[in-house]
């Protein structure tokens, strides 16, 4: 199925009358809105693997103005996933960089530094495929969204790592979301705790994702803030709830 507006191309071609009426030669090709919904969703995947298949919904957009600033969120996996999901929807620049990681990813990158220099891993949750990539690589993204309470073995390095990257992306004034849940409380006692992670997060807004939108909205039919997707369009988004499965 491809777009009623387009034919699937993407764009649409429209010719521009010259000062006597006559059409002038240059053909003009205008972006469709389809191939921006085409975007987001890579965007989206890009963000986190599969996210793109978590219904848009429109009382998440208003979180788009937070994508800017660095939050403390205490959320379960599939409200952190519809937030995000509007939010970046919402924003609509398919060219602003996020991406969702989580203790595991970040200990793999920087423990991988450490296999690298031939020293012994220890780490059971150590994942050997990851890439070696330096540290910095957090530094990347637009926005960075940490995820906590991932991690099943301890690693006293986890805590150091968390404040390093939340250091670094500070010093670049770049925002960084941190995700914490109820049943795991960014506390003593939490993997990925610590004294100065404690003193960082007081600093950022502190948002119950589970209290703010109660999970009765998640039934509400996706609208979109954007103009509305032609209905024939193979990617039009479904009022089919989420499954989401990520881990
Ligand atoms: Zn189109």
């Amino acid at each position: 199925m491809s777009c009623t507006k387009c034919g699937g191309q993407g764009f649409i071609e429209s010719f521009k009358k010259l000062p006597d009426g006559e059409l002038a030669p240059t053909i003009y090709r205008d972006p469709c809105e389809c191939l921006l919904y085409k975007q987001l969703d890579e965007q989206a995947d890009r963000t986190w693997q599969g996210l793109s298949r978590v219904p848009v919904e429109d009382n998440r957009g208003m979180f788009k103005e937070y994508l800017k600033q660095s939050l403390y969120l205490t959320s379960d996996l599939k409200s952190l996933a519809l937030t995000l999901r509007g939010a970046l929807w919402a924003k609509g620049n398919p060219n602003f960089i996020s991406k969702v990681v989580d203790e595991n990813m970040l200990m793999s990158v920087w423990l991988s530094g450490m296999h690298e220099e031939g020293k012994k891993v220890i780490d059971p949750d150590f994942d050997y495929s990851v890439p070696a990539r330096d540290i910095l690589g957090f530094n990347g993204p637009d926005l960075l969204i940490i995820r906590l309470g991932i991690k099943n073995s301890r690693n006293i390095a986890t805590p150091e790592v968390l404040v390093d990257v939340l250091e670094n992306r500070r010093g670049l004034f770049k925002p960084t979301w941190v995700v914490d849940s109820q049943d795991k409380p960014f506390r003593m006692g939490h993997i990925s705790w610590s004294t100065d992670g404690e003193r960082i997060l007081k600093d950022f807004e502190h948002i119950d994702l589970t209290s703010v939108l109660p999970t009765a909205v998640v039934n509400t039919t996706p609208s979109l803030s954007l103009p509305k997707k032609p209905t024939s369009s193979g990617i039009q988004k479904t009022g089919t709830r989420a499954t989401f499965n990520l881990k």
